[in-house]
């Protein structure tokens, strides 16, 4: 007995009386003229429907399952569907073909658990066994609505039903298990295809590997289609094998498929186009991925965003916006969450908060939906562009918050130095009951790192092993090697970097370095310095440190060793250089710099900045000069000016009184422009964000948030 429609309770407020039916004229007919006209409307569809009544037509199979097929290709959102359904449940006794049409409108329409129910009604009909023609939609309606067992036990009737050489069923079989991430079985499918097999089924198996993240195996299916099978390759394929590639970062054997294609193709397509663009950024190949992208003649949004996430990822965080303001000014090329993600890593990385700021109100006027993704590539945006309380307002209105939220927002209070907020927020999502992971841990310890909070990183530190069964990781034992150098405990951060389990990197090592430079301690720092070396020769960042330490010292001989050290091996000092985003444009900013166009007035308004900052009684901080530049004067100029200090100059001139300055240091900020920094925020009245390599300063009526602890 068919109960479709009570399953379908929608379908239920339109069911009628069963019409009066005729007795058909004929017993075979050709299908209803009517039908071969064209139906765009469900009243089209209602006076084609009265004439089957009233000629009988119902009653003839051919006539009425084009009927319905009609009715399911009008496009959603009319009633069309409904009504099918309901001509549909007021039909005596249908045969597998229209139940087959049903299955196929259900599945078609996105009603995948109807499609699987009306299956049910149909078993129910002895006179109506499913045939070929009845599983691919039916795995299909499985794939859609992730209901694999009910897709398992379809198997089992296919093959009882002795459909196992039928190559449309088998290949969506194949699909079907590959969508459940049971590869296996997939492959148990396509193994039984013997010689049968065509380039659908090998497809569908290449793309179930690369789907499931098997890069290998669908690269060596792949080989073995084209050895032995010699069949023809399509575009699909290829972008298929391709995105293997990518995984598999093989840019080798990517690039003699593109070249390949290049063979017989003038033009790529733009799903081929994609894959090759989206392996050259994960290799990072960006004038290949751009070559590729500009090839394609006909752009989606797919590609947009491919192209863009690809240079934010890379790290150039301007060629994205820069893209991202060509896409928007297209009205083609509408942005898609996608796209919004990636252009919000890129306002994060380059700290342009403005456009940031830009992209937050086109979602709100796009009426995009505020995914949980979305709001986490938000939270992180404003932390990374120093607006920290907005990212909490995005957090505590968050109604969905899967680990990343928490994990961005636990992240971005510690890189603000708000240790105790985010240990606050970290209790809070132990009670949320999400299980806090690697990356978690390392925002509570390094926020327990920067906020001197000593006493709960180590707690933390345990409980990680303890409470939570986690395994502390090199990052872990960094944050802790900082932790306790920042204090001042050297002696313990010797001992607790000898006892790690494995051998510490540069950044464990790193940090007892720095812990040495802030404390003045030349021993520990020696030590911590030469074994550095040894792991980082190259690293310029160490003989910095070290001659830092000897020069606080005044020891001037050994100051010049580390510098004649630093000649033979050939090691240049990373140049400090500050950035400033106005009016979404970057401007950098390197020591002494003269390069910019308004030069002379960054200069005079730093001399005019200078003065004010000598007559409040600044003084500066001459021992950070790393060499030993004999006098006084001299060290003090160099400091006075540093990228820093002329990128809040230009800042000065640049933006209005009330706008906030943000800039971004590629190193560590130093002792003297920090100390500057507190000053010029009271001497000019202006706020002072300064994201340097590793957190932020807030600088605001002379002080820092940091709290000069950093
Ligand atoms: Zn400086
Ligand atoms: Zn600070």
């Amino acid at each position: 007995m068919k109960n479709l429609a009570t399953d379908l309770k929608v379908l239920q407020m339109h069911s009628q009386p069963t019409p009066s039916i005729q007795t058909p004229t004929k017993s075979f007919h050709p299908i209803f003229p009517p039908l071969e006209l064209k139906c765009s409307s469900l009243k089209d569809l209602q006076q084609i429907h009265a004439q089957l009544i009233t000629t009988g037509f119902i009653h003839h199979s051919p006539s009425l399952t084009k009927f319905l097929s009609i009715s399911f290709s009008l496009p959603s959102g009319t009633t069309s569907l409904e009504y099918a359904c309901m001509v549909f449940n007021h039909t005596h006794q249908p045969n597998t073909v229209i139940w087959n049409t049903i299955l196929r409108g259900l599945v078609r329409h996105n009603l995948a658990n109807y499609a699987i129910l009306a299956y049910v009604d149909m078993l129910q009909e002895p006179t109506t066994p499913p045939d070929r023609f009845t599983f691919p939609s039916l795995l299909k309606a499985c794939t859609q609505s992730v209901a694999f067992s009910e897709g398992k036990a379809m198997h089992g009737q296919i093959l009882k039903l002795g459909l196992e050489s039928d190559l449309y069923t088998q290949t969506t079989l194949i699909s079907m298990y590959a969508a459940c991430g049971d590869v296996v079985s997939a492959q148990k499918v396509f193994d039984h295809l013997g010689q049968r097999k065509n380039k659908v089924v090998w497809t569908s198996m290449i793309s179930g590997y690369a789907t499931n993240r098997y890069p290998r195996e669908a690269l060596r299916l792949f080989t073995l289609m084209e050895e032995e099978e010699g069949l023809e390759i399509d575009e699909v394929t290829i972008a298929t094998v391709i995105s293997a590639c990518a995984d598999l970062k093989n840019l080798d054997y990517g690039k003699k498929l593109h070249l390949r294609i290049q063979q017989f193709r003038a033009k790529i397509c733009v799903i081929l186009g994609t894959a090759l663009i989206d392996l050259y950024a994960k290799c990072g190949q960006m004038e290949d991925a751009r070559e590729v992208f500009d090839a394609i003649p006909a752009k989606n949004v797919v590609a947009w965003s491919a192209i863009i996430s690809g240079y934010a990822q890379n790290n150039q965080g301007e060629e994205a916006l820069r893209l991202f303001k060509g896409m928007v000014g297209n009205a083609d090329h509408k942005p898609n969450e996608i796209t919004i993600m990636a252009v919000l890593s890129a306002c994060a990385q380059i700290g342009d908060l403005t456009l940031g700021k830009w992209v937050h109100a086109y979602i709100d006027r796009g009426g995009m939906n505020y995914s949980t993704s979305l709001n986490n590539s938000l939270i992180d945006m404003y932390s990374k562009c120093g607006k920290i309380h907005v990212a909490s307002e995005i957090f505590g209105r968050m109604k969905h918050k899967d680990i990343v939220s928490w994990n961005a927002m636990i992240g971005g209070l510690a890189l603000h130095g708000l240790g105790e907020k985010a240990v606050a927020e970290f209790s809070l999502m132990q009670k949320a009951g999400i299980q806090p992971d690697d990356i978690t841990f390392i925002g509570v310890l390094s926020a327990c790192s920067h906020g001197g909070l000593l006493q709960e990183g180590l707690t933390q530190f345990r409980n990680m092993r303890e409470k939570f069964g986690l395994t502390p990781k090199l990052e872990h034992y960094g944050c802790m090697a900082d932790l306790l150098s920042r204090a001042g405990m050297l002696e313990e951060a010797e001992k607790f970097i000898q006892d790690m389990p494995m051998e510490p990197d540069g950044a464990v090592l790193g940090a007892l370095l720095s812990g040495c430079r802030a404390y003045n301690n030349v021993e520990i720092g020696e030590k911590a310095a030469k074994r550095l070396l040894e792991i980082e020769p190259e690293n310029d960042g160490v003989y910095v440190l070290l001659s830092n330490i000897f020069a606080k010292k005044k020891q001037w001989t050994e100051v010049r060793g580390v510098r004649n050290l630093m000649h033979q091996r050939g090691i240049k000092k990373t140049p400090g250089c500050s950035s400033i985003v106005v009016d979404g444009v970057t401007y950098t900013f390197t020591v002494g710099d003269h390069s910019h166009g308004e030069s002379k007035e960054i200069h005079s308004m730093l001399n005019y900045v200078n003065k004010r900052l000598a007559s409040a009684g600044h003084v500066a901080e001459t021992s950070e000069v790393l060499l030993n530049i004999e006098e006084e004067e001299e060290k003090e100029r160099s400091l006075s000016q540093h990228s820093e200090k002329l990128a809040v100059c230009f800042g000065l001139i640049k933006t209005e009184p009330e706008d906030e300055i943000l800039i971004l240091k590629n190193l560590r900020v130093c002792r003297d422009c920090h100390s500057a920094i507190k000053l010029i925020s009271k001497l000019f009245h202006r706020e002072i964000t300064v994201r340097d390599r590793s957190r932020f300063h807030h600088f605001k009526d002379g002080s820092c948030s940091c709290q000069d602890y950093w």
